[in-house]
């Protein structure tokens, strides 16, 4: 959608003509090919060269190892483009989702940081910069990685996987702004001359089709390794769960001389086609943020928004898109305004201004012992102020809410204490008991379920399964929202 700039009352249509954005990203990720360092510079350069900027997501030990090679010529090239990070050991096992399998959130947090933090310091230490962004390795995707990266100030998640899926369109997850299947605008070419034709050709459509959309973004993501190797150098030695001893680790086969010409002659052909098209912008991961802000937080939300939202909450806890700016709100921040109005209620005089601030969704999953029943106006106004300690002391939604000694499920709080507003907002006066409204968490559909497509990666021991962890991704769905493309304004 072109995005409808509002300036006082008068919504204006932005006039700037549409940008399509692509990021280039690279996961450099291969330490035991020392020709993968060359490769790596090689894009480097061929990016500069043309004053361009790519991603390049880097491992912590990949890092250690130019620094141990004495590659300040491979380190100076990638720190002139964008640094992200890529995991500690990539494929040493156990990774990411192998560890946080069985664990509870704050174990999982805390296990990433212990295994990942060494890390993430190597790749600051060696570029000298802060990582733009992380990624994970293979599909091993956590949810516990979000509070880590909050931690660390990492402000975007750049991959493609499929844990979670918001209509092929970057979103907020985890308080992270997260670029990842982007469905068919993630692009790639083969090395032929008419597999080069055809992903130029498909890129022209999608140009198209996006700019006359308003504009959007394109993903293309490759290894500096593929360009190098016949195999990728973990498949040989991590697949299926294999976990030799260093001594033993094996580099891949390589291409010949000629067979990589080709494959860098068709990347350089395809980036220049990609480069010569019209209102087409390279970006990178440190650009990202500003290209999609988040709304909610700098603005204040009022009445009507909370009317909307309790209304919208009755029928399914999710985000929503409010306000004459059509800022989105997660589930959470919803959650937050309605109980911030809940709680505002009786002093009323003056117009009411609501701020949610980010917090993470629940660490457990609670059962719905209250199905059925009354609960009380001063219960639900006591449960709300609570509600909002218990985010300002945590960072973290609760898992059960209380109310008039009853728990409650996050969901029917959501569901009840927007009828409980509504009403309110109505009729001051009401001192009526309010129905339960059973509540459910609409936008946990975009969480993927446990299956074995999700795991698919080599590297996994075969039959690999995450329920549990997939679980404490559906809570983390009370913070998704999608993330729209601030609008152009023409000055
Ligand atoms: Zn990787």
């Amino acid at each position: 959608m072109a995005g409808a700039v509002t300036l006082g009352l008068w919504p204006l249509r932005a006039a700037a003509p549409s940008t399509l954005y692509v990021a280039f990203w690279f996961d450099t990720e291969d330490y035991l090919l020392p020709a993968s360092d060359d490769a790596a510079k090689r894009l480097a350069e061929m990016f500069a060269r043309r004053h361009a900027r790519a991603t390049f997501k880097v491992v912590g030990e990949k890092a250690r190892v130019l620094a141990a090679r004495g590659r300040t010529d491979v380190i100076a090239a990638l720190a002139g483009q964008t640094i992200g990070f890529h995991g500690n050991f990539h494929s040493v096992h156990p990774t990411p989702a192998e560890y946080s399998r069985d664990l509870a959130w704050h174990e999982g947090v805390q296990e990433f940081l212990r295994r990942e933090g060494p890390g993430f310091e190597s790749v600051t230490t060696v570029f000298g910069v802060k990582p733009a962004c992380y990624g994970q390795p293979g599909s091993s995707w956590t949810p516990e990685s979000y509070a880590a990266l909050r931690q660390w100030g990492v402000p975007v998640y750049l991959d493609v996987t499929d844990q979670v899926r918001l209509r092929d369109q970057p979103f907020w997850y985890g308080g992270v702004l997260n670029v990842l299947d982007l469905g068919d605008a993630v692009l790639r070419t083969g090395w032929s001359d008419a597999e080069v034709a055809r992903a130029c050709a498909r890129f022209d459509r999608l140009h198209d089709r996006l700019l006359a959309a308003g504009g959007g973004l394109v993903s293309v993501f490759y290894h500096p390794c593929e360009f190098i190797h016949q195999r990728f150098w973990d498949a040989v030695n991590f697949a299926k769960g294999a976990n030799p001893p260093r001594a033993a680790w094996q580099p891949p086969p390589v291409k010949t001389a000629a067979e990589s010409e080709r494959a860098f002659h068709a990347f350089e052909t395809f980036l220049d086609h990609i480069i010569q098209q019209p209102n087409t912008k390279l970006v990178t991961a440190r650009e990202l943020p500003t290209l999609y802000r988040d709304g909610a937080y700098a603005r204040a939300w009022d009445g009507d928004d909370v009317r909307a939202l309790a209304r919208a909450f009755q029928r399914a806890v999710s985000f929503a898109r409010l306000g004459s700016a059509g800022d989105w709100v997660s589930a959470e921040e919803g959650l937050e305004l309605l109980a911030q109005a809940a709680v505002s209620r009786p002093s009323g005089a003056t117009t009411p201004a609501f701020h949610p601030r980010f917090a993470f969704g629940p660490a457990s999953r609670a059962e719905q012992y209250l199905r059925r029943g009354q609960l009380s106006g001063p219960g639900l106004v006591a449960a709300a102020g609570e509600f909002l300690a218990v985010l300002r002391r945590t960072g973290q939604m609760p898992s059960v809410i209380w109310v008039d000694g009853q728990p409650l499920r996050p969901e029917d709080f959501a569901a009840t204490l927007g009828a409980f507003v509504e009403r309110g907002l109505a009729d001051p006066s009401s001192a009526r008991p309010v129905d339960l409204v059973p509540g459910s968490l609409a936008a946990a559909q975009y969480v993927a379920d446990d299956s074995p497509q999700l795991w698919g990666w080599v590297i996994f021991p075969e039959g690999f399964h995450a329920p549990r962890l997939m679980e404490l991704a559906k809570l983390q769905a009370w913070t998704l929202k999608p993330a729209a493309l601030a609008p152009v304004v023409a000055r």
